[in-house]
């Protein structure tokens, strides 16, 4: 039940329940001294009066009479004590003052050679009042005595319940303004979760743009709205993209269709001759193979962006993988009359990758560079193992030209979806922008990026590095 509470009650009563167990311990405590320190006092003063009947009896003259001692002691403790508490007995049994009081309570007194112990402190009640009493043998002039001697406790334990009272009072009001105060504390400090939360709800959609209020406190809160804010800001760039992919692959796919159409109309608006319809189809043939492309690539795309690509992650030999690739391209190349090298620093170099993933990724980069590298000039694909420390070791695969290079300016954007410069050199079909954010994903989801160095009239390198291990 308390779990579903809201926070603010919830402190308050955790809060409050803390400051009840420490007013209420902290008053047992202040009790407890205050009833050590009585305890004291009143011992202190039992001990004063056991002393003082010491030094009268060693005051009486030598050789009293036992009749004229008893008269001293009476006229003496009858004034001073007023008949309460005080009993003396001596060795022989003689009781030298007996208050009546005390003898209805106790009316036998061991005698003093009887005494096991030097003092007995107890309570006991006399009709209404509590005594706190002291029986303690004492010797005077060689005669031995038992003393027993008392204070009523009746002040000290009136003292002692008004001050329980009062703590108990202090304690419960103290509770009731700590738990208000609590109450109204949580509540100022909950108030800007509440106003996130507000604004949150308001959030939908339609108003990605909006943002929950940001707090200038550097506390957790300011630090949950920020999170919440920046949470914010990747959600509308995700659902910004995913508008910009859907608008841009219509946009990509109305162009070749709009061709298709255009070609098929033209074409049938009169009768033609055999070469023209042949010209027609072959024009239709390029268009689909360009639309098959891009489709692929698209749908590439979408399933990267969709979490549905698996990529299955085992040892790769690169030399081997890269020779493959290579082999491939190497007679596009050479049609094209672009000189192609392989530099192979090493001829076993394994890393854990996923093998058709980084095909695809070599594809693309060798396919760009034999698209925008003219012809006479160089690309050459390269793998070193670089780095000293064993398990700091990576491989990089780097695909170069001497082509015309890629601007500062658009080298920052090349690996954004749809972003193309330079019309492609060969090739059947147009460029669609496409590849370098395949390849720049690939390289992501091995842990890697793609980078890029080219100036323009010099060449272009990309280069991708992977750590070494199987
Ligand atoms: P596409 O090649 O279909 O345009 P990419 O994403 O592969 O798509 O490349 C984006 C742009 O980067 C290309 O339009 C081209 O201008 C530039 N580019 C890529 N590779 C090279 C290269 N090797 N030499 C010069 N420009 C390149």
């Amino acid at each position: 039940m308390i779990r579903e509470m809201p926070i603010r009650v919830r402190l308050t009563l955790w809060y409050s329940l803390v400051f009840a167990a420490t007013l209420f311990s902290l008053g047992g405590a202040a009790l407890w001294m205050v009833q050590h320190a009585t305890v004291q006092l009143e011992t202190k003063e039992l001990q004063q009066r056991v002393r003082s009947v010491r030094l009268f009896l060693e005051s009486r003259p030598d050789g009293e009479s036992s009749a004229s001692l008893l008269e001293a002691i009476k006229s003496t403790y009858d004034v001073t004590h007023g008949k309460r508490w005080l009993q003396i007995i001596d060795e022989h049994g003689m009781w030298l003052y007996r208050s009546p009081l005390v003898a209805a309570v106790y009316p036998d007194l061991v005698l003093p050679q009887h005494l096991r112990r030097a003092e007995t402190y107890f309570t006991y009640r006399s009709g209404t009042q509590s005594v706190r009493a002291v029986i303690q043998p004492i010797t005077a002039k060689g005669t031995r005595y038992t003393v027993q001697t008392g204070v009523t406790l009746d002040t000290t334990l009136s003292i002692l319940s008004d001050l329980r009272s009062h703590l108990f009072l202090l304690s419960f009001f103290g509770l009731i303004v700590s738990s208000l105060s609590g109450y109204f504390l949580s509540k100022k400090a909950l108030d800007p979760v509440a106003a996130i939360t507000a604004e949150a709800q308001r959030i939908s959609d339609k108003n990605l743009s909006a943002r929950v209020p940001e707090l200038d406190t550097r506390d957790e809160l300011a630090a949950l709205s920020s999170t919440l804010n920046q949470m914010l800001q990747r959600i509308e760039d995700g659902y910004q993209s995913v508008r910009s992919f859907t608008a841009n692959a219509a946009h990509e796919l109305r162009t070749p269709v709009a061709r298709l159409r255009t070609g098929a109309e033209v074409t049938l608006a009169f009768p033609r001759d055999a070469d023209s319809y042949r010209e027609t189809c072959e024009r239709t043939l390029e268009t689909a193979v360009h639309m098959g492309r891009l489709i692929d690539q698209l749908l590439s795309l979408a399933r990267a962006d969709a979490g549905i690509t698996i990529l299955r992650f085992e040892p790769v030999n690169l030399p081997d993988l890269i020779e493959e690739v290579a082999e491939e391209w190497a007679e596009r190349f050479s049609t094209a009359k672009i000189v192609f090298h392989q530099e192979l620093e090493v001829h076993e170099l394994w890393v854990k990758a996923d093998y058709a993933a980084l095909r695809g990724l070599l594809d693309i980069l060798l396919e760009n560079a034999w698209r925008y590298t003219p012809q006479g000039r160089e690309v050459t694909v390269t793998l070193r193992q670089e780095g000293l420390a064993k398990d700091r070791q990576t491989a990089e695969i780097a695909v170069a030209d001497t082509g015309d290079g890629i601007s500062a300016e658009d080298q920052k954007r090349i690996f954004e979806r749809f972003y193309r410069v330079a019309v492609p050199l060969r090739g059947e079909s147009p460029n669609t922008g496409i590849g370098l954010a395949l390849a720049q994903w690939i390289a992501e989801q091995h842990q890697s990026s793609i980078e890029v160095q080219s100036s323009t009239g010099v060449g272009s390198r990309f280069s991708v590095r992977l750590p070494i291990g199987s």
